[in-house]
């Protein structure tokens, strides 16, 4: 298709927020620097007239590396026996909120592998929790599957939001991303159910993730349509060195932000995180991805000492930093390209009509 054509199917996306599957396809395959220039100039625009130049902080607690499933792309699966596991305590998990709050996050998520040593009793301790102390806080859980009973019990006890990235919405794609023992149906369902209880739900893919074609892309677009969360989650793909997708190239980083600048243009209120696989495939992915349309970012608050250890990825970046330098590199690098982070719970700004 023709660079015009292209810039008219933008136009279009502009316009009615959904284009088909064909359409978005052409996009995928065919964009280039300009078209994506194009794309992002009306993204920003999106976004601006939402958030206008502010940055939503989340605080990144990672709390568990261990897992019960094998997703092959993930570095903290549970056949990678060269992964040095680790839990933190309640307590633990307290500290990072105390020094995150004084940081200026009023937002927690609380990410893990599926570690079942976290019973739901623990779990819900640790939101009840987290909630008595910081009551002006939003949690957010971010730990995979679990049973209707559970995710309701967990909003029951004040949890606001789960993240649960569903990977890819092809069926066939996806099982050739995981384990037989996982399925496709019971990820969807989860997002769906979620929503149903009340959470603010966050779903999301890897981008070049193996066997991914633009079609798959597409089909994630339209699933997006169709769920239409608060948040999506994206970044690219990165092999990690000890998994069965070790030799896979790493996802592209101007697909990546073309995505975002998509999602954008298609869910005009969402909550899009630049994330930290961007910020480690290139060194300034994470404004590159806030200029293309994103307006979240989500510093790690884990402690440095297990920092290393939860590497989903290779070559992960701020494994060595503390917090507040986390947090200080993060707003110096909004400030240099024009924006400011904020201290705000950061919920999402749906359409008033
Ligand atoms: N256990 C939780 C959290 C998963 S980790 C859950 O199931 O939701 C968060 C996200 O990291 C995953 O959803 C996945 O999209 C991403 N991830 C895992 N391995 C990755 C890799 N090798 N490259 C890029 N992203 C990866």
């Amino acid at each position: 298709m023709k660079q015009h054509e292209l810039q008219q199917l933008i136009d279009k996306l502009e316009a009615c927020r959904s284009l088909s599957k064909g359409e978005y396809t052409a996009l995928i395959t065919g964009f280039d620097a300009e078209l994506s220039e194009y794309l992002f100039d009306k993204a920003r625009r999106i976004r601006h007239s939402r958030y206008g130049h502010d940055v939503y902080v989340r605080g990144l607690i990672e709390f568990t590396n261990y897992c019960k499933n094998d997703c092959l792309y993930c570095g903290i699966r549970r056949s990678n026996k060269r992964a040095e596991r680790y839990r933190l305590t309640e307590n633990e998990i307290m500290e990072c909120c105390k020094e995150g709050y004084a940081l200026g996050f009023r937002t927690f998520v609380l990410q893990g592998g599926e570690d079942p040593f976290y019973t739901d009793e623990k779990i819900i301790s640790v939101i009840q929790r987290i909630k008595a102390q910081y009551p002006d806080c939003a949690v957010t859980l971010s730990i995979g599957e679990r049973e209707h009973e559970s995710y309701q019990a967990f909003f029951d006890a004040g949890a606001d939001r789960y993240l649960l990235r569903h990977e890819t919405a092809s069926k066939s794609h996806y099982e050739r991303l995981h384990p037989k023992e996982l399925s496709f149906e019971h990820r969807i369902n989860c997002l769906y159910d979620l929503k149903s209880i009340g959470f603010q739900v966050g779903c999301g893919f890897m981008v070049g993730s193996p066997f991914q074609t633009p079609e798959n892309l597409a089909e994630d677009m339209l699933f997006l349509s169709r769920l239409r969360p608060d948040m999506v989650g994206i970044g690219p793909f990165i092999a990690h060195h000890d998994t069965p997708f070790s030799d896979k190239p790493n996802g592209a980083l101007e697909l990546t932000l073309f995505m975002l600048g998509l999602i954008r243009l298609t869910l005009p209120y969402v909550l899009l995180p630049s994330t930290t696989a961007l910020g480690t495939i290139h060194p300034r992915g994470r404004e590159l991805g806030i200029l293309a349309g994103a307006n979240v970012v989500m510093p790690n608050l884990s402690p440095v000492s297990v920092r290393k250890k939860y590497m989903l990825y290779d070559n992960k970046i701020c494994t060595g930093d503390e917090s507040a330098e986390c947090r200080n590199c993060l707003e110096m690098r909004m400030r240099s390209i024009g924006y400011q982070v904020v201290t705000a719970r950061g919920d999402v700004k749906r359409d008033t009509v």
